[in-house]
């Protein structure tokens, strides 16, 4: 064997493991989660790539995980036959974190444990959970196709720095071997052992197996009574179906739950979740989950995202981003289509009509079952508090879809006395006043300003609900949602405002006595202003205050001119 290199971990390692070990304490068992849920990924990329080349397998070619307790050495071992790590692929994955946005996610960190436990939930803790419960981990690989003699051992105790070496490996894949540290001998009990997979890992497709001992001939009194004796086998201890593929009344939520857990990376729980077989001119399955909590990275621009494809059962590629749109995003799960050729790339992926179709259809799934969330508030409330900013890229995204999203939206109104986004254009609708054919709103730069904008008075006065808008992307989707319910949805801030059909008689009167009144002042207004202005009016729009600057219809409003200047334009 070659001599023994050390290297350093990145950081944002140290600092996650530090973090782990002290913070992940009462979930301790999710290490078992992780390292089976890497093993079943190793699986499926090595299936992939043995479509084209499948002499990867070898004489090896069912593929497995394998749990090995050993109660002298206080060892367990996780085995898999999948793809394996090259000795760069070691140093990349086990070494430092390759998640775009990591620096960020760190600067995040608080130092109160609790809250920090929570933020590394949307993380995903990954192979680094190891340490929870080990205080030395030994990493044996040999990536598929390589020579036995080209294996790689990586070891760590997981405090600063690890170990590499090149080592000797007869099979292909990866051993994980624990050594769990002095109080955390409960997992050399297979009992515990199986009762966590079970929790965890049994919607795993592929076999997790434990060695059964040879079980002696037990003789009865007859020959008939005689049970045999069963020589010792290795034997799975999950279902090892793929999740997706089974029966929607024969699975649980819990299983939906940890299903979901082993695809996101996520380590909270989803909101819910959709799983649908579809027949006809498409035959695909999809089974899609909103998340609780935004991931750290949804507005990281190079951030992955999109659903996993799998093509007859056969893992494809993650975060297939051709399946939803963008401002669905937040979406994560799967599709598996019986109608993609095995050997689909992303460029094919890019100009098939099956593509077009599928988006389609998951994309009506999506927003049905937001529809659906929708009718329970609270629920619906804490989703659009998390992902609502990203949703409102939808009347721009999605022409066709543009009605069914407006009905998904929640803004801040004068009807409440708060910031919070909580009402749909259906509640506002609702409480239109006799003669209002149009639903207004307003933009400003935060809520504060738009409360206070000299725009509300006279609907204030009126009793006419407006709505409040301040986020940086409301002026955008502004633009784009012009109408809901054949109803015209009006900036106050803009010129050609009528209210007259509002106004009763006393108000008429009133209007006209106060632009006689006041026509002399407005020229001696127009002479002093000159070019800086359009025009200068009467207006009734304002009770208390004394003047304010509103744009042309056609114009850009004031809010898009401070938008357009901030991005240089
Ligand atoms: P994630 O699974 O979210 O990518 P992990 O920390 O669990 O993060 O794993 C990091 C990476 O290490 C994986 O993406 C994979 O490339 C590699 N890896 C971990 N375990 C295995 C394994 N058993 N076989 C092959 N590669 C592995
Ligand atoms: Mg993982």
């Amino acid at each position: 064997t070659a001599q023994k290199q050390t290297h350093g971990f990145q950081a944002e390692v140290k600092q996650l493991l530090q973090l782990m070990i002290h913070s992940l304490y009462s979930n301790k068992e999710i290490f078992l989660r992780e390292l089976v849920s890497n093993a079943s990924d190793a699986a499926d990329k090595l299936r992939f790539l043995a479509l084209s080349d499948a002499s990867l397998y070898g004489d090896d070619g069912e593929l497995r995980v394998r749990l090995s307790l050993d109660k002298e050495a206080k060892t367990i071992t996780i085995s898999d036959n999948g793809i394996g790590m090259t000795e760069q692929e070691v140093i990349d994955n086990l070494g430092t974190i390759a998640k775009s946005g990591t620096k960020e996610f760190f600067s995040q960190l608080s130092g109160d444990q609790n809250k920090d436990a929570n933020l590394i939930g949307q993380f995903g803790v990954g192979f680094y959970s190891a340490f929870i419960v080990a205080d030395k981990v030994t990493v044996r690989t040999l990536k598929a196709g390589a020579a036995a003699e080209q294996a790689v051992e990586w070891e760590s105790t997981g405090e600063g720095e690890y170990s590499l070496a090149t080592v000797k490996k007869e099979q292909r894949g990866t051993d994980i071997i624990l050594h769990l540290r002095d109080d955390e001998h409960e997992f050399l009990e297979e009992y515990k052992v199986k009762s966590i997979i079970t929790k965890y890992s049994d919607h795993i497709s592929i076999p997790v197996e434990m060695w059964q001992d040879e079980q002696p001939e037990q003789k009865g009194e007859t020959e008939e009574d005689t049970i045999a004796a069963v020589p010792g086998h290795w034997q799975a201890i999950n279902k090892a179906t793929a999740l997706w593929t089974r029966d929607k009344s024969d699975i649980s939520d819990e299983e939906y739950q940890e299903f979901y857990k082993h695809i996101s990376h996520d380590w909270t729980e989803p909101m819910s979740w959709s799983h649908n077989k579809v027949e006809g001119t498409n035959n695909y399955t999809s089974l899609l989950y909103i998340p609780k909590k935004a991931p750290f990275d949804l507005w990281n621009r190079d951030a992955q995202h999109g659903l996993k494809l799998y093509v007859q059962r056969v893992f494809i590629m993650d975060d297939a981003e051709e399946f939803m749109p963008s401002y669905l995003r937040f979406f994560k799960g799967l599709l598996d289509s019986s109608d993609l050729p095995l050997n689909v790339s992303r460029e094919i992926l890019q100009d098939t009509k099956v593509t077009q179709s599928l988006r389609k259809g998951c994309t009506n799934r999506a927003l049905k079952m937001l529809e659906k969330l929708a009718k329970d508030g609270d629920s619906y409330q804490a989703f659009w508090n998390e992902f609502g900013q990203v949703l409102k890229e939808g009347p721009a995204e999605d022409f066709a879809n543009k009605d069914k999203i407006a009905g998904l939206l929640r803004f801040a109104s004068t009807h409440n006395d708060d910031a919070s986004q909580n009402v749909s254009l259906s509640d506002y609708l609702g409480r239109m006043k006799e003669g209002q054919d149009e639903i207004f709103f307003l933009v400003a730069d935060n809520y504060a300003a738009a409360k206070h904008s000299p725009h509300l008075e006279v609907f204030r006065k009126k009793g006419i609900e407006v709505l409040l808008l301040s986020d940086r992307i409301d002026e955008w989707l502004m633009q784009h949602l012009t109408e809901f319910e054949q109803k015209k949805l009006r900036s106050v801030a803009k010129g050609g405002l009528d209210l007259s059909k509002l106004d009763d008689d006393a108000d008429k009167e009133a209007h006209k006595a106060s632009e006689e009144a006041f026509a002399s002042t407005i020229e001696r207004f127009k002479a002093a202003l000159g070019e800086q202005v359009k025009d200068v009016k009467v207006s009734h729009r304002l009770t208390d205050s004394p003047a304010c600057v509103v744009t042309d219809e056609h114009d850009m409003s004031t809010q898009m001119m401070k938008l357009m200047e901030s991005v240089g334009q």
